[in-house]
């Protein structure tokens, strides 16, 4: 059958309120033009993010009202723990209550002042933690994952030429560990193939140096490799992902993306010395070792989060789904961040509007035009977001101006997101009405969050 269906019925629904697109003007006029100032009950389709916003399974549930609360040795722990050493093969794990808590115990042990943490990419959470403990997070991307139209297997690939370049030039006593990030949040949700994965351990084993991985999408990369990677094809997903942590001595997890829950992370390593001093970190941040910083029904749902994530028809429909969205806007003529990767789509607002100049943010305005053409809500990643201003106060752009409409896990139908398309598709025939757009207020960092904008005359 061609037809790709949804691997799950619905069993509980939330409904959705319509608005109009005069009461959608007002709507964005009153949040500044802000599409994260507008209330979320104001949004049709919401594709802010893929982060924290998965719809849990009736087995998930279930195991919410089965979770134990006891303070210490909670049988969901143990669940927990089970289930991340199947799948990692790590010996020590250590919930927390999301991704970034897992990286500031990570980073305040082995970061510090002249020392350099390199990624393919890093996530901003993981630069803000590196940098926040004093030490430099590097970026060492392949060249094909700078560039959107460049069509390849593994965009998310680190380039190991530079990373064993940077080894050298820095000093490999300057250097506490290697991180890969899978897939490539920042580039675009690109994936990293196993090959890569081998040749960084490679290069780590040369010079004696650990290697974590950034897992937050495992799953989704290890179908990927599946399905691209010569020799992949008749592995489970399972198994992949055995071989991926096999070659890895720890890792970090945001438990919102691919352990398909609301809320949760953890962090897994094999080295005893550094997660006793994690551990110690942990009891006065987060909590006791057996329950970090969540709930015991929330590491109950991890676990059962976990095992359905390893499910092949599961993402199969995931990856097909982002691609299914990716095909339609191609076969229009929308430019867009290519291949598709495995959680969003990426609309390339420099091409969309060129009559839009970078000064005046394009990003925002088509982000804007989603909203206003069809209740759709996008995020702006590009000058908004990563802009800076030099000394004469004149803005130094983002390397690209993109869009990013991040797919919730099992949240939204075929439907929703062929409304997703017809609605992208309208914005773009009519981009010569986009109008750029003007900061009226910008917070000092962060600034996309709560900026507010105005049209420009
Ligand atoms: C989301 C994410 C994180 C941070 O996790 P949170 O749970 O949001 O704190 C880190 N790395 C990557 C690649 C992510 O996508």
């Amino acid at each position: 059958m061609k037809t790709i269906i949804e691997p799950f019925r619905i069993k509980a629904v939330e409904p959705i309120k319509f608005t109009t697109a005069s009461e959608r003007e007002h709507i964005l006029a009153d949040a500044g033009y802000n599409p994260f100032l507008i209330k979320a009950e104001d949004i049709i389709i919401d594709l802010l993010t893929d982060s924290g916003t998965s719809a849990m399974s009736a087995k998930q549930w279930a195991g919410i009202m089965d979770g134990d609360e006891s303070y210490a040795g909670s049988r969901s722990f143990y669940r927990f723990e089970e289930m991340v050493k199947l799948i990692t093969g790590m010996k020590y794990v250590i919930p927390t209550h999301q991704g970034r808590a897992a990286e500031k115990i990570l980073f305040s042990i082995v970061g510090q002042e002249g020392k350099f943490i390199p990624n393919n990419t890093h996530f901003d959470t993981t630069r803000a933690n590196i940098e926040f403990s004093g030490a430099n997070a590097v970026d060492l991307l392949n060249e094909d994952g700078k560039r959107p139209e460049v069509i390849a297997d593994f965009k998310g690939n680190m380039d190991v030429e530079k990373l064993r370049e940077f080894i050298e030039a820095t000093g490999v006593e300057h250097i506490p560990m290697v991180m890969i990030t899978v897939t490539n949040n920042s580039g675009g949700g690109q994936p990293v193939s196993m090959q890569n994965v081998k040749d960084v351990r490679a290069v780590c084993d040369q010079y004696g140096l650990p290697l974590f991985i950034d897992a937050c999408r495992f799953a989704e990369n290890a179908y990927f490799i599946k399905k691209r990677e010569q020799g992949y094809a008749d592995r489970s997903i399972l198994s992949i992902c055995q071989e991926m942590f096999s070659y890895a001595d720890g890792m970090t997890m945001s438990a919102k993306k691919d352990a398909l829950v609301n809320i949760g992370g953890f962090l897994a390593m094999n080295n005893e010395n550094l997660a006793m001093q994690c551990r110690n970190v942990l009891i006065v941040t987060e909590g006791f070792p057996t329950y970090g910083g969540l709930a015991g029904r929330d590491l109950e749902a991890i676990a059962q989060g976990l095992e359905e994530i390893l499910d092949e028809d599961y993402l199969h429909y995931r990856i097909r789904s982002v691609e299914y969205l990716g095909d339609k806007l191609i076969e229009a003529g929308v430019p867009l961040m290519r291949p598709t990767g495995g959680h969003a789509i990426y609309l390339d607002a420099k091409t969309f509007c060129p009559h839009i100049p970078v000064e005046q943010y394009p990003g925002q305005s088509v982000a804007i035009a989603l909203y206003q053409k069809g209740g759709v809500r996008a995020c702006e990643i590009g000058s908004v977001m990563f802009g800076k201003y030099d000394e004469n106060g004149q803005l130094v752009p983002a390397a690209m101006e993109l869009v990013r409409l991040a797919i919730p896990r099992r949240v939204y139908t075929q439907s929703h997101i062929d409304y997703v398309a017809e609605v992208i598709i309208e914005v773009f025939q009519e981009r010569e009405k986009l109008r750029g757009v003007k900061l009226t207020y910008e917070a000092p960092m962060l600034r996309h969050f709560t900026a507010r904008f105005a049209f420009v005359e």
